[in-house]
């Protein structure tokens, strides 16, 4: 064909337009959790997108990643807060904000005899106060592990949440309010995929060091958020370090929140730099659970989505795991909790259908995963290009100013070959 007839021809459009716009290898979409969830390149993942529902409701919530407070424009928040201000224990909060809020109790003086159960001081979780129940710290059922993670939804956790969903593995995920609002369709995943989703406060500072109406709030509008953006409002909750107190567990138990806390530390938070200390946790878990030492009940250890590399260790000791232990299981059916949400419609198995084989139970007007999906739809498209928030490239974790990470994970199955990818850590627990 000669050059000025191929121009004038037809296919000399499509041929043009393909070069001018190229058609992309794959198409993205960042407007619903199923297009999220199928991004795998770290820098999509965690650049930031728009996603209205949150975006008009930004007025109603806290700034992300600072100590929550009362909106004044929060009728609701207040009332409840009211309602439930009896019920709080007169202990005062803990240490000299801001730097208790930071996990710094230095200087503060407190009775030797652990009046007020304070598991930072004692790792005590039985607070023997009535109308405050026991922390969940272990699981009856034997050779048993209440399997969960803490600080999502990590920008990131796409191939960790494939690896899970290819083993037909669920899991209790405590999030973060501000994560959430964040990246709200990795929330939305949790939910679809079958998981159990708990509160990890807003802002993910020490609560006792907080006062009554913070925590409170704290405690809010992480529910708050969940519902927003995933349906459903928890029932349940972990202390960020495991920072908690008698007048803390009254206040997550008024708002309806079983506080879950663990017996073996993974300290994958500390990062890749540790990761003989890391290595040796896991193994001192799989050798008691081996050694017969969960035969008469099971037990819950503390793991992140945090990083690269605390899923990558999760990855690696998943076989270990699961071969040590009888049964691997979201916390709240260890503990048949049926109804892990306030709203009808929402349900986990119990231990005995899990363990059966039924991981996921249908509920009426249920789509694919654990559950039906009220989440509020997106109209129109997001192109991604919004400017709040932090930004991640490439295998490099970033830290914005509240300590959040925002990490890559490669595929899967890249595992095999490469240990890790992480390039930092973050200090949360
Ligand atoms: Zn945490």
């Amino acid at each position: 064909m000669h050059l000025l007839s191929f121009l004038a021809s037809p296919l000399s459009c499509l041929f043009i337009s393909a070069i001018v716009f190229p058609y992309p290898t794959s198409a993205q979409d960042r407007t619903t959790e199923q297009g999220e969830a199928q991004i795998l390149d770290p820098t999509v993942e965690c650049a930031p997108y728009q996603y209205p529902p949150v975006d008009d409701a930004q007025g109603n919530f806290p700034p992300s990643w600072t100590v929550a407070t009362i909106l004044s424009n929060d009728s609701d928040a207040q009332a409840r807060y009211q309602s439930i201000e009896g019920l709080i224990p007169k202990i005062p909060p803990k240490g000299r904000k801001a730097d208790s809020a930071n996990g710094n109790f230095g200087g503060f003086k407190y009775d030797p005899n652990d009046p007020d159960c304070w598991w930072t001081y004692s790792m005590c979780t039985t607070p023997n106060v009535s109308g405050v129940p026991d922390d969940i710290a272990a699981v009856p059922e034997p050779n048993t592990l209440g399997y969960g993670f803490d600080d999502g939804p990590n920008c990131s956790h796409n191939a960790f949440y494939d690896y899970l969903l290819s083993n037909d593995q669920k899991a209790t995920m405590f999030y973060i309010g501000s994560n959430v609002q964040q990246f709200p369709l990795e929330a939305q995943r949790a939910l679809a995929d079958g998981h159990q989703i708990c509160v990890h406060t807003w802002s993910h500072h020490y609560m006792t060091a907080l006062t009554n109406d913070e925590a409170f709030a704290e405690l809010w509008y992480s529910m708050q958020i969940i519902k927003l953006v995933v349906g459903v409002t928890p029932t349940c909750w972990r202390p960020p370090y495991g920072d908690v107190d008698n007048r803390i567990r009254a206040i997550a138990n008024a708002l309806g929140l079983m506080t879950i806390m663990w017996q073996f530390d993974s300290e994958d938070w500390l990062g890749i730099e540790s990761v003989t200390k890391v290595n040796n946790n896991y193994m001192d878990l799989i050798t008691a659970a081996q050694n017969g030492t969960f035969s008469t009940s099971g037990t819950i250890m503390l793991t992140h989505e945090l990083t690269n590399f605390t899923m990558s260790e999760a990855v690696s000791f998943y076989d270990q795991v699961a071969s040590a232990f009888s049964y691997l299981v979201p916390v709240g059916v260890a503990l048949n909790v049926t109804a892990p949400y306030v709203e009808d419609g929402y349900t986990l198995p119990s231990f005995a259908q899990y363990i059966g084989g039924m991981h996921v139970v249908s509920t009426t007007g249920s789509g694919s995963g654990g559950g039906s999906t009220s989440a509020p739809s997106v109209g129109g498209s997001s192109d991604g290009s919004g400017t709040s928030g932090s930004t991640t490239t490439g295998n490099s974790t970033n830290t914005s100013k509240s300590g959040a990470a925002k990490v890559s994970l490669k595929r899967v199955d890249s595992f095999a070959s490469a240990a890790v990818l992480v390039t930092g850590i973050l200090f949360m627990l």
